[in-house]
């Protein structure tokens, strides 16, 4: 199925992970904490938002990713400490001057800087969060978890493991570690096949809770992405963005906008269900898909363009091409 060179319709659409993504997360961010809107209600790159920002601009989501991707982009294997350290450290630097870092993500960041900013201490502070409160099924790992799969197209098993690992620097619950490890396994199948199935990766969760992950993908596929009130949590947020997808198969060639338009109607956490749906819409759909006049306006940390991210996304796969 693929020999680690990708043919020219699978690198358009490994670029459109990480397009798909900022487009998402810049369509929902005028929208974010706002109600659920009707099925008619116009949905536009309008900025604004907690940040506020510009239209066009992207928001914490693609941010992280984009500190994921760039370490990825080197080659470097995700599963190695060295690697999950500089991650970390493009985090921070990342939040000392972001507009808006998720409040599980700063908790955890914040903490981990006391024992020396890196990879084991942020999964130190994030298991102390887990315990202190209980959970930590925020959706800040799973918003940021698309650019993972590229780094791991010919390597399955080794994306199971990465998509976990690095959703666990800051997100310790094992919910959250099953999103990153659900979507990232769809978005590499839609890379490689042109297919959306949010079910391919249901065999690499644990058996116990297989099951529920079914169960919730069937409940997202006969509901509306404004039924995920909760989409801040990663269950909903998943399955607001997989209902976004699903129920708007009829779009044809226009699905990924209607999905994205869909999933930020959808309300609450917009820009991220919205971000969450286009990695994997954008892996289906390639680059080409986006639409021209929101590529023009994309933009966001750490001052790049949407010429910038597909640079991103082509020297992660490029990198793993020998
Ligand atoms: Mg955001």
């Amino acid at each position: 199925m693929y020999d680690r060179i990708l043919t020219a319709d699978q690198r358009d659409r490994a670029v459109g992970v990480l397009l798909g993504t900022a487009a998402g997360d810049a369509l929902g961010a005028g929208y974010e904490f706002g109600p659920p809107r009707p099925d008619d209600y116009p949905i536009a790159m309008i900025g604004g938002g907690i940040g506020p920002f510009a239209p066009g601009e992207w928001t914490d989501d693609t941010s992280m990713a984009i500190a994921i991707a760039e370490v990825a982009a080197t080659g470097a294997d995700l599963l190695d400490d060295a690697e999950l350290d500089r991650i970390v450290r493009r985090w921070h630097g990342w939040s000392r001057s972001a507009k808006d870092v998720g409040i599980q993500t700063r908790s955890v960041l914040s903490a981990s800087a006391h024992a020396g900013i890196g990879a084991a201490s942020a999964r130190q502070a994030a298991a102390e969060h887990h315990d202190r409160a209980g959970r930590s099924g925020g959706n800040g790992s799973l918003m940021r978890t698309a650019p993972v799969a590229l780094a791991y197209l010919s390597d399955e098993v080794g994306l199971v493991e990465a998509a976990r690992v690095v959703g666990e620097l800051t997100h310790f619950d094992p919910e959250a570690g099953d999103a990153c490890v659900l979507w990232c396994l769809a978005i590499r199948h839609g890379v490689l096949t042109g297919e959306i199935d949010a079910r391919i990766g249901l065999g690499r969760i644990d058996s116990d809770r297989r099951e529920l992950w079914s169960e919730r993908l069937d409940v997202a596929e006969r509901s509306r992405p404004a039924d995920f009130t909760k989409n801040g949590w990663v269950v909903h947020a998943l399955q607001g963005a997989w209902s976004a997808i699903a129920t708007t198969l009829d779009a044809g060639g226009n699905h990924l906008k209607s999905g994205l338009e869909s999933a930020v109607r959808g309300g609450h956490d917009t820009d991220t269900v919205a971000a969450i749906a286009g990695g994997l819409l954008g892996a289906a759909y390639g680059v080409s898909a986006v639409p021209v006049e929101w590529m023009e306006i994309l933009h966001g940390w750490p001052g790049m363009d949407a010429a910038g991210l597909a640079d991103l996304a082509d020297r992660i796969v490029s990198s793993r091409a020998s």
